[in-house]
């Protein structure tokens, strides 16, 4: 049925990663990574552990989430333990009589890793095999589309409120502030991140955060927000213009529009992440200003702010249909500031679907 699916889509995706453990050759994947975790069971605590694998479905956690972790993990048998949580994952592993166990390599601390060799049985065989999970999350399904669509909504909702008090003499850090209250203020849990507003100068540093500088006119202010609404994050920024802007700046715009519009077309299904990376560098460089654009092209969006695929250079995989990814093509002038232009985007069979619905074209606040 449909809507259970979505509304439990747990059952589904534990599926899903035992056919690329399968497919690995490893019986058994012990996963620490609380996001991870949360995305196999719709556990939400903080620690814990999950052994999946073809004659393992546990969610291993202490005291203190017995509660949480019966009414979240639907489906999953639940285990406490008073004992550690690595230890008994180690007393478990070895109990199994399997050759060989994965962990999530990216994650566990080297600490962690020896205590789990230490503790297992000699004969067991740890396998990195990091990343796995990450994998099938790079493909959303419609109920976490939907979630990330809403949190893109709330998201420019609340940048374009606040856009009315973008004017000379306030303080980037005000601007923040009140971003961020309004996304809470329509149901978001939080900022997905540390919301940048950048003026001037200010604007040449990508990840400029907001500061007690005043706005003034004459200035380009970027803004790079974020919200996190049912634990699905968004991702958006737009950059504006306090006054009337000289021809160049005019010219830097449409620049960085082109690229971004250039590149959102380009995201198709089967295109390689590095192919419109290339696309969005260049427009840039049709404009001689490729060397200005110093960071890559886009990022996965989903649980995480950055995820998987990656939008870069040297990146050689492809893109497929359900990905959510930003495009966000900017440049950097040092000494004069910054454009950056950032939509979050679902990956089509054809067009993809922007989810940031915000207006580009009003950028002159005069
Ligand atoms: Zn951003
Ligand atoms: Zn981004």
């Amino acid at each position: 049925m449909q809507t259970t699916s979505i509304l439990h889509p747990y059952g589904a995706r534990r599926a899903a990663l035992r056919n690329l453990l399968d497919a690995h050759r490893i019986p058994f994947l012990v996963v620490t990574k609380p996001v991870n975790i949360y995305y196999l069971t719709g556990f939400r605590g903080s620690a814990g552990a999950v052994m999946l694998g073809r004659d393992h479905q546990v969610l291993l956690v202490d005291p203190r989430y017995t509660l949480q972790a019966h009414d979240q993990a639907v489906g999953m048998e639940v285990a406490i333990t008073r004992d550690g949580i690595l230890a008994t994952v180690a007393k478990m592993a070895s109990r199994s009589g399997l050759p060989r166990a994965g962990f999530e390599d990216h994650h566990l601390a080297v600490s962690d890793f020896e205590f789990l060799r230490k503790e297992g049985r000699p004969s067991l065989r740890w396998v990195a095999a990091g990343g796995m999970v990450e994998e099938l999350r790079a493909i959303k399904d419609a109920g976490e589309i939907e979630q990330i669509r809403r949190a893109c909504g709330v998201t420019a909702a609340a940048f374009e409120e606040t856009l009315r008090r973008v004017k000379p003499g306030v303080r980037e850090l005000d601007l923040a502030a009140e971003i961020e209250h309004r996304m809470k203020k329509k149901g978001a849990e939080g900022p997905a991140f540390e919301t940048i507003v950048a003026s001037g100068q200010r604007a040449a540093l990508p990840h400029g955060r907001a500061s007690e500088k005043e706005l003034q006119s004459g200035e380009l202010v970027i803004f790079d927000l974020g919200a996190i609404l049912g634990g699905y994050a968004s991702d958006m920024t737009r950059t504006v213009f306090l006054g009337l802007p000289p021809r160049r700046v005019r010219r830097l715009y449409r620049a960085v529009l082109e690229s971004q519009q250039q590149a959102t077309a380009a995201a198709t299904d089967g295109a390689t992440a590095k192919a419109v990376d290339a696309t969005a560098r260049r427009v840039l460089q049709s404009y001689e200003l490729a060397r200005h654009f110093t960071h890559s092209t886009g990022h996965g969006v989903g649980l995480e702010i950055h995820e998987q695929p990656r939008i870069a250079r040297s990146e050689k995989s492809r893109l497929r249909p359900s990905q959510v990814v930003t495009v966000e093509p900017g440049i950097y002038l040092e000494g004069f500031g910054g454009i950056r232009i950032e939509d979050t985007i679902v990956v089509g069979k054809d067009d993809p679907e922007v989810l940031t619905l915000a207006s580009k074209d009003h950028w002159i606040l005069d």
